[in-house]
C-alpha cells in the first residue's frame, strides 16, 4: 500500500497554489486543503459584524463563538462560516483585502491552527498556504514553494477574475504587491520558505508542468 503524505505548498498570492494543489491532489487521490479560505471566512463574519482587522477584543469575541467547518464536496470545497455557506462570498475583493488583514493578528491565527491540524490529522492531503511548511506542519512529508514572477501573477489572476468596472492588470497588481508585503512582514507567521521546502518558480510553466515536478519529489517520497 502506498504510503500517505502530508504534502504542503505554500507561496505568494497568484503563483498557482490553487490550481496546482488541486491537480496534484487528484492525482494523488487525496484530499485538498485550502487555508486561504478559512482566513476568508473568518473575514465575511468581521465584515458582516463590522468588527475592524485590529480589533483584538472583537475578533476574540467573535471567534470565540465561531465554528468554521470545511467539506469535500462533489462540485470541490465548501467553507461553512456558522451554519452560512460563504464559499462564493469569500471571493470578494474586500474580503481578499480584509483576510490579508486579519491574518496578520494572532488571535485569527491561533484559533485556526487546531482546525488546520486537525483536517491535516490522516495525512494523504495537499495543503496550500501560507505558513504550512513553517508553523501548521513543519513535519509536512514534503514541503514546496511556488513563487512566480508579479507581472505573470497578476496577468493570471486578472484572467481569473469576473469582469468587474476599474479593475485592470495593474490594479490587481497593486493588490498582490500589498498582500505579498503584508503576508512577509507580519509577525505571526510570515509568509517564506520552509528550510526544507522544494522551490519551484512557476513563471514558464504550465500547471501541468509545474504539477509534474512536485509529481518527481513525491514518487520519490514515496518510494523511500
Ligand atoms: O490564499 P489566499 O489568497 O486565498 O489567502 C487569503 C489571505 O489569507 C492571504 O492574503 C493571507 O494573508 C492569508 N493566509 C495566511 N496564511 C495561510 C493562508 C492564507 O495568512 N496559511
Amino acid at each position: 500500500m502506498a504510503k500517505r503524505l502530508l504534502i504542503v505548498i505554500d507561496g505568494p498570492a497568484g503563483a498557482g497554489k490553487t490550481s496546482v494543489s488541486r491537480r496534484l491532489a487528484d492525482r494523488l487521490g487525496y484530499i485538498y486543503v485550502d487555508t486561504g479560505a478559512l482566513y476568508r471566512a473568518v473575514a465575511v463574519r468581521a465584515e458582516d459584524l463590522g468588527i475592524r482587522s485590529d480589533d483584538d477584543t472583537a475578533l476574540k469575541q467573535l471567534l470565540d463563538g465561531l465554528t468554521i467547518r470545511y467539506e469535500m464536496r462533489y462540485d470541490g470545497p465548501h467553507v461553512l462560516a456558522g451554519d452560512v455557506d460563504v464559499t462564493v462570498r469569500i471571493r470578494e475583493p474586500k474580503i481578499t483585502m480584509l483576510a490579508s488583514a486579519i491574518s496578520a493578528r494572532p488571535v485569527v491565527r491561533e484559533f485556526l491552527l487546531g482546525l488546520q491540524r486537525q483536517l491535516g490529522r490522516e495525512k494523504a492531503a495537499v495543503f496550500e498556504g501560507r505558513d504550512m511548511g513553517t508553523v501548521v506542519f513543519p513535519d509536512a512529508d514534503v514541503k514546496f514553494f511556488l513563487i512566480a514572477d508579479i507581472h505573470e501573477r497578476a496577468r493570471r489572476r486578472f484572467q481569473e477574475l469576473p469582469p468587474a468596472p476599474g479593475m485592470t492588470v495593474e490594479a490587481v497588481e497593486q493588490d498582490m504587491i500589498r498582500r505579498d508585503r503584508n503576508d512577509s512582514t507580519r509577525e505571526a507567521a510570515p509568509l517564506k520558505p520552509a528550510a526544507d521546502a522544494v522551490r519551484i518558480d512557476s513563471t514558464e510553466l504550465s500547471i501541468e508542468g509545474v504539477v509534474e515536478k512536485m509529481m518527481t519529489v513525491v514518487r520519490d517520497k514515496m518510494e523511500n
